[in-house]
C-alpha cells in the first residue's frame, strides 16, 4: 500500500515539476528597511491557472484569511497569464522586533545565520546604528521550478553584500536565487546624526569662547605696550626707557 502512495506522491510531484518548468511560477520578495529602523516585508508569488487549479488552491479564501491577521495584508494580482498573491507585513523598530517570515511563502525555505538567531541584527554604538543581515534561502530542487528573487532595499550603502545586482541610486540589493541553497548578506551603517550634533555643539561652543578670550587677550596685551619711538620694539606702556635701545622715555613727547 505505501508503495502505490509513493508512486502517486512521485506522479504529483512530476505533475507539479511540468508546471514549474514550463516557467509559470515566481516568487519575488523584498525587505525594505527606512532610517528609524522600521522594515517592510512584502512577498509577490505569481503561479500560472492551471496550476493554482490543479493545487486546488482558492486564492479569494487565501487573501481573505491572510486580510483578516492584523499584522498582514494581501491582494489579489495578475500579471500576463499568471495570477498571484502579494503579502504584506510591516515591523515597528527591528532593533526590539525581529522580521519573521511567518505567513510567507518562503517561510519554510529560510534560516539565520547570526549567533543572535535574528534575521536583522541591529547594534547601536553611541555615533553609529549597524544593521546586520544573514540568512540562507533554501530551495532544494524547488529552485529549478520556481523563479525566485530577493531583493533588500536601504537607506544607505551597504557596506559589504554578496548581491548578484545592485542598484546603487536606490540602494536597492537583489539575489537571484539560482543555487539550492543560497546566501543572503548585507551589512550597512547609520550615522546617529543627532548624538553626533549632541556632541559637537559643546565642542563648538568652547571653541568659541576659546577664540573670543584669546581675541580679548590679545587686545588687552596691546593695550598694554607701546613702540618705542626710535627703535620700533614693543615695550611696556609705562616704561621710562627702552629695554633695547636705551633711549629714555620719560619725556612725555615721543610716545605712541
Ligand atoms: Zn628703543
Amino acid at each position: 500500500m505505501k508503495k502505490i502512495i509513493d508512486k502517486v506522491c512521485f506522479l504529483i510531484t512530476v505533475f507539479m515539476a511540468m508546471f514549474f518548468l514550463s516557467g509559470c511560477a515566481n516568487l519575488d520578495s523584498q525587505l525594505t528597511i527606512d532610517k528609524q529602523g522600521n522594515a517592510t516585508l512584502r512577498e509577490k508569488t505569481l503561479v500560472s491557472q492551471e496550476l493554482l487549479n490543479f493545487a486546488d488552491v482558492n486564492l479569494n479564501k487565501r487573501v481573505a484569511q491572510i486580510n483578516s491577521s492584523p499584522d498582514y495584508t494581501a491582494e489579489r494580482v495578475q500579471e500576463n497569464s499568471l495570477v498571484g498573491i502579494v503579502i504584506t507585513r510591516k515591523f515597528q523598530n527591528i532593533e526590539n522586533n525581529d522580521i519573521s517570515f511567518e505567513e510567507f511563502n518562503l517561510d519554510d525555505s529560510v534560516s539565520t545565520n547570526l549567533d543572535s538567531e535574528k534575521f536583522v541584527d541591529v547594534s547601536k554604538s553611541f555615533f553609529i546604528t549597524k544593521y546586520s543581515i544573514n540568512f540562507n534561502i533554501d530551495l532544494g530542487e524547488d529552485v529549478d521550478y520556481v523563479k525566485t528573487k530577493f531583493s533588500i532595499v536601504i537607506p544607505v550603502d551597504a557596506k559589504d553584500t554578496n548581491a548578484t545586482n545592485v542598484n546603487a541610486k536606490q540602494h536597492e540589493y537583489t539575489w537571484d536565487i539560482t543555487q539550492p541553497k543560497q546566501n543572503i548578506s548585507l551589512t550597512y551603517e547609520i550615522l546617529n546624526m543627532t548624538n553626533i550634533l549632541l556632541c559637537l555643539i559643546p565642542v563648538c561652543t568652547i571653541f568659541v569662547i576659546v577664540f573670543i578670550l584669546l581675541l580679548f587677550r590679545l587686545n588687552r596685551c596691546k593695550s598694554l605696550t607701546k613702540s618705542c619711538p626710535l627703535c620700533g620694539e614693543s615695550i611696556n606702556a609705562d616704561a621710562k626707557k627702552c629695554i633695547y635701545c636705551g633711549e629714555l622715555l620719560d619725556r612725555g613727547d615721543n610716545i605712541h
